[in-house]
């Protein structure tokens, strides 16, 4: 286990008022200690995948920071607690939520009105952690647990039937709600659920992508065959011709 002060990156006391260049986070650059900060950053972030920050999830968050490419105030469903942990492992000072990133609200547990549902598939598409179920033109509902309250789905709808109610012991509980601790597990099942369909939807396009590839090779299987045939006929015309003038010579 990798000490606190292994972690100290070398750009603390950079002005982060000055436009980004990148920067290297140790003063001996080390791949595996890289890796080991990025993890540790992350597993201080709750996980929600909600982009807020302005990355497409928690690790490219984490990534950023690690690299000092950004600060470590723009987690909103972190709030302070998150702040506060995240200026602990890196030294960098803690400062007030960026309220360009939204405010530290509680998150809240999507829910969809079933009844006005069109079964267009698109909040699937849209959710992080696969915690909507549902198949084409049939109606979608939320795995509560499984929610992050991240909101993508909500302008994902074109029917605007999802709702992100208020969290009651009715509607479902707040997630990692800021001022407090992360929730560990809720945390560490929503990265898991992320990493899977992450994998999943890549192996998904490594598919298209052979498939494409064959398709390609196909099709160019298919054309060097129609141009090899169509020359072929044009040399027969031209030798059918050629003759045809050469027993008219001879009549
Ligand atoms: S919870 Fe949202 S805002 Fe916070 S790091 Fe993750 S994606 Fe970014
Ligand atoms: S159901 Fe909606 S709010 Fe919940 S995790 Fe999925 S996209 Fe986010
Ligand atoms: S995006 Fe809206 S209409 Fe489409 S499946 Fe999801 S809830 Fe139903």
């Amino acid at each position: 286990m990798s000490r606190r002060s292994d972690f100290r990156p070398a750009h603390i006391g950079v002005d982060r008022r000055m436009p980004a260049r990148p920067v290297r986070i140790f003063e001996s650059p080390n791949r595996a200690m890289t890796d080991a900060f990025v993890d540790a950053i992350d597993a201080l972030l709750p996980q929600t995948q909600c982009r807020r920050c302005g990355y497409d999830g928690c690790r490219p968050y984490a990534e950023a920071i690690a690299a000092g490419e950004t600060d470590i105030n723009r987690c909103p469903p972190g709030g302070t607690a998150t702040i506060d942990n995240l200026a602990a492992l890196t030294g960098v000072g803690a400062k007030p939520l960026d309220p360009a990133c939204g405010d530290a609200s509680v998150a809240r547990v999507a829910f969809i009105r079933e009844a006005e549902c069109i079964g267009c598939t698109r909040c699937i598409q849209a959710c992080p952690t696969d915690a909507i179920v549902g198949a084409a033109k049939q109606m979608h509902t939320v795995i509560a647990a499984d929610c992050t309250g991240c909101e993508l789905c909500v302008p994902a709808c074109p029917v605007d039937c999802i709702d992100m109610p208020a969290s009651t012991p009715e509607t479902g509980q707040p997630l990692w709600p800021p001022e407090r601790p992360i929730d560990a597990e809720r945390a560490g099942r929503a990265r898991a659920l992320f990493e899977a369909r992450q994998q999943r939807l890549n192996r998904r396009t490594t598919r298209r992508r052979r498939a494409n590839r064959h398709e390609d090779t196909h099709d160019a299987h298919e054309d060097a065959a129609a141009t090899s045939g169509a020359k072929k006929s044009t040399i027969a015309d031209a030798i059918a011709r050629a003759r045809a003038k050469r027993e008219k010579r001879e009549e």
